[in-house]
């Protein structure tokens, strides 16, 4: 590991001031300490943010969730507010990795990550989310734009998401058996006016599966799925599952959603 300097920061003005670009944000460490450990990434300064205590909490809004950007995967899982009003992503937050991820690792740093199997961005797409950094609010829809990238500008701070609350919703995963990230994670989340299907792992960046969601916007049923063809272009295809084989478990996780729903 190079030799970097460390930064243990109290306020977002703070944290703001240390950024450049060879700077990076430490929040639950859980993806850029291994980085850095195996040589993948180096960085000049490491700006700590786990001190910002106006990054940290969930509260409840109207039809609004609000989750802090270095709230922890485990106090998501465990929160009353997030079981009352969006169970689902409770136990999103719940199925991410071991305890031990669960208790470091942050929902901003998974976000601002984007890995393509990771499970938060599909709740980001599936739940209309807003992400509201120090400058601007972005919606989700514009915000994962690729395999690890994302609309953030350097240095540019997640301070919250903002979630819609649905009606109903489900999120489904096939997980690595190793790691716990999904091979296939689908997110289905069902308003008055509109259904979402949001699928993670299954291609390079999380996407909203429009055939899915426009058939259960119809027809909210595990039927109406069925009818529906998932083609095999464009997705990963490794060692753990073929493009074929992504295919069929979108359709048969968002069956699965549907019916958890
Ligand atoms: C063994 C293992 C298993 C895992 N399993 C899963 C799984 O099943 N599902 C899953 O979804 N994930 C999984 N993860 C990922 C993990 O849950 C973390 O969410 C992820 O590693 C990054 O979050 P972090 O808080 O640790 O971020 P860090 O490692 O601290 O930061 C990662 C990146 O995000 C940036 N960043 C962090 N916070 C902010 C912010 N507030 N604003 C802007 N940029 C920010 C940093 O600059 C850095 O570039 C796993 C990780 C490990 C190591």
């Amino acid at each position: 590991m190079k030799d970097f300097i460390y930064h243990s920061v109290k306020d977002i003005k703070e944290a703001r001031k240390l950024a450049s670009s060879s700077s990076v944000f430490l929040a639950g460490g859980m993806t850029t300490i291994p980085s850095m450990k195996l040589g993948l990434a180096s960085y000049k300064d490491i700006i700590d943010i786990k001190g910002i205590k106006k990054l940290s909490g969930i509260k409840v809004s109207g039809k609004t969730l609000i989750i802090g950007a270095t709230t922890k995967h485990a106090e998501v899982a465990k929160s009353k507010d997030v079981k009352k009003t969006i169970p689902s992503l409770a136990k999103l937050a719940e199925g991410i990795g071991d305890p031990q991820v669960r208790n470091r690792g942050t929902i901003g740093g998974s976000i601002a990550n984007n890995d393509p199997s990771a499970d938060y961005p599909s709740a980001c797409i599936a739940l209309n989310a807003l992400i509201c950094t120090n400058n601007r609010k972005i919606d989700a829809s514009k915000f994962f734009r690729g395999t690890f990238e994302t609309a953030l500008k350097k240095g540019e701070l997640i301070e919250a998401i903002e979630f819609e609350i649905p009606d109903k919703s489900s999120y489904q995963k096939h997980p690595n058996p190793a790691s716990r990230y999904a091979v296939v994670g689908v997110y289905v989340a069902k308003r008055k006016r509109n259904v979402n299907v949001a699928v993670t792992g299954a291609k390079s960046c999380v996407y909203n599966e429009e055939n899915i969601a426009s058939a259960l916007a119809k027809d909210f049923s595990a039927s109406a799925v069925n009818k529906v063809k998932v083609t095999s272009s464009g997705m990963n295809a490794d060692i753990h599952a073929s493009a074929e084989y992504r295919a069929s478990l979108v359709s048969t996780y968002a069956k699965k959603a549907v019916e958890a729903c």
